[in-house]
């Protein structure tokens, strides 16, 4: 019997696939790297991936989580073939409970469905990566997925109050609970939290959810220089705000996106900063008359604002097309999600035009400056057709980290490691930290049956 065969007669009907173009549409996310499983498991329950895993761990077949496959990484590639168990048919929202604050839901649940179905009853979802109508919640687990409101509300971690994991032989263990505090034993959500599938499977999650903020305003600030816009991130913090989101963008960034779009939202800016408060009107439109005036006497050239949801996406909506008319240059966007200490987001961007001059290529910089994680875009022409292309932004990847980690950065904030930055990790984790790692993955899965030829195992 082959293994679709023995994986049918344990699962039943209409769970296992093994035609070609489940197969292939299985294969890969949204980055390069590309491997076919031998089987597809599309898991609707639990008691699914508890039978695929005690049959995987029997025979030592490897095993690879899938959520939505729209990570930037690699981390769903199933790079030693064996199993897809692919979680998106456990899409339910179990439960919304405002009364305790929590969200219980299926790893399979769109982050964007959910935060709609949390709005519609007053309540906030907060985690927003810019894939949020694409991703799903587990996926966002696995990688601890953030965005430019993690600034004020946290990354996915500060999020999941309790998880339901399956682990390597089929056991199902249980971490924290529906409680906003917990202190009972050792933090073992923050194992699996950012574990990228290869500790266990989660197969549902308690959320925090906060009350929604009745009213938001945005500012758009012009300035001439990326040093100037940097030196107004540090002064908007200096004079006691704590924006919900603050972005920045460099000139080549702002260009691509005034050619994509076809118009100037912001007349004369070199680079942007965006500005997003958010609580009760009044609050909110009197902090913005005040901050304006604070960021005109830090030199900007031109100051918008915008209040309530509308006006305000229409400033955002050049934000949101950062990505895209980056694409739209025809060059390849290869994007870094690199963290610096915030106090080094000028020497970044310096480094950046150093990087482009040297290997003749453009860096565009942008993203979450509030929390030093900054898109660094490395823009090759005829990358997939050159080797010595591929070659020289490898290089230039190379020098990139090596200079991230010695500014005390680190080499991913929001993306993980997956097969994109296994090269690097050694570089980035030191010895006795990748022993720890491996001595969590040995203790939670001995076998080395989960996500096998990523960073650990
Ligand atoms: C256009 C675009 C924009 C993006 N913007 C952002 C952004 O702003 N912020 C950000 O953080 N990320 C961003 N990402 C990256 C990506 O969307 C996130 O990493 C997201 O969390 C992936 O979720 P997914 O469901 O697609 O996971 P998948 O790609 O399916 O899997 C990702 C990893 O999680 C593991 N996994 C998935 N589900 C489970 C589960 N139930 N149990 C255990 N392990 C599991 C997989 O094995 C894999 O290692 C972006 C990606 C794209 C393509």
């Amino acid at each position: 019997m082959n293994l679709a065969q023995s994986l049918r007669k344990i699962l039943g009907p209409g769970i296992v696939a093994s035609d070609e173009p489940t197969l292939t549409a299985h294969a890969k996310d949204r980055w390069f790297a590309s491997r076919q499983p031998d089987v597809v498991v599309l898991a609707k329950k639990r008691a699914h991936v508890e039978k695929t895993l005690r049959f995987a761990s029997e025979h030592r077949i490897p095993v690879t989580t899938r959520g939505a496959g729209y990570g930037y990484v690699g981390g769903c590639v199933p790079s030693h073939g064996g199993i897809v168990l692919s979680v998106a048919p456990m899409n339910r929202i179990v439960e919304i409970n405002t009364a305790d604050g929590v969200a219980v839901v299926e790893p399979g649940v769109i982050t964007g469905d959910l935060q709609d179905a949390v709005r519609k009853l007053g309540w906030f979802y907060p985690p927003d990566p810019a894939s949020l109508r694409d991703c799903s919640i587990g996926g966002n687990i696995a990688t601890n997925a953030g965005g430019p409101r993690c600034l004020k509300y946290g990354v996915t971690r500060n999020y999941v109050l309790g998880l339901e994991v399956v682990i390597d032989d089929g056991r199902e263990l249980n971490c924290g609970g529906r409680t906003h505090k917990n202190k009972q034993g050792f933090d073992l959500i923050g194992n699996f939290v950012g574990s990228e599938g290869l500790l266990g499977v989660v197969t549902k999650a308690t959320l925090r959810i906060l009350p929604h903020p009745p009213a938001r305003s945005t500012l758009a600030a012009s300035f001439r220089t990326f040093r100037e816009a940097a030196d107004a991130v540090q002064r908007i913090f200096a004079a006691g705000y704590l924006p919900s989101a603050l972005e920045i963008a460099d000139p080549f960034t702002l260009k691509s996106a005034r050619e994509y779009l076809g118009r100037e939202i912001t007349p004369g800016a070199k680079s942007l900063v965006l500005v997003e408060l958010d609580g009760h009107e009044k609050s909110v439109r009197s902090e913005t008359t005040d901050l304006k005036k604070r960021i005109d006497a830090m030199g900007a050239i031109a100051v918008l604002t915008a209040h309530g949801d509308e006006q305000c996406e229409k400033l955002w909506g050049l934000r949101r097309a950062y990505s895209a008319s980056l694409k739209a240059t025809g060059l390849t966007k290869l994007n870094e999600d690199i963290v610096v200490p915030r106090g080094k987001l000028v020497e970044l961007a310096e480094f950046g035009e150093r990087l482009a001059k040297k290997h003749d290529f453009p860096v565009a910089c942008f993203g979450h400056a509030g929390d030093g994680n900054i898109h660094v875009n490395i823009m090759a022409a005829n990358y997939h057709e050159q080797p010595k292309i591929k070659a020289a932004v490898d290089r230039a990847l190379d020098e990139l980290f090596k200079w991230v980690l010695k500014a005390g950065g680190v080499i991913t904030g929001e993306h993980g490691i997956g097969l994109a930055k296994k090269r690097w990790w050694p570089l980035a984790v030191n010895e006795t930290g990748r022993d720890i790692h491996a001595a969590l993955k040995r203790a939670y899965d001995p076998k080395g049956i989960l996500n096998p030829g990523k960073f650990v195992g």
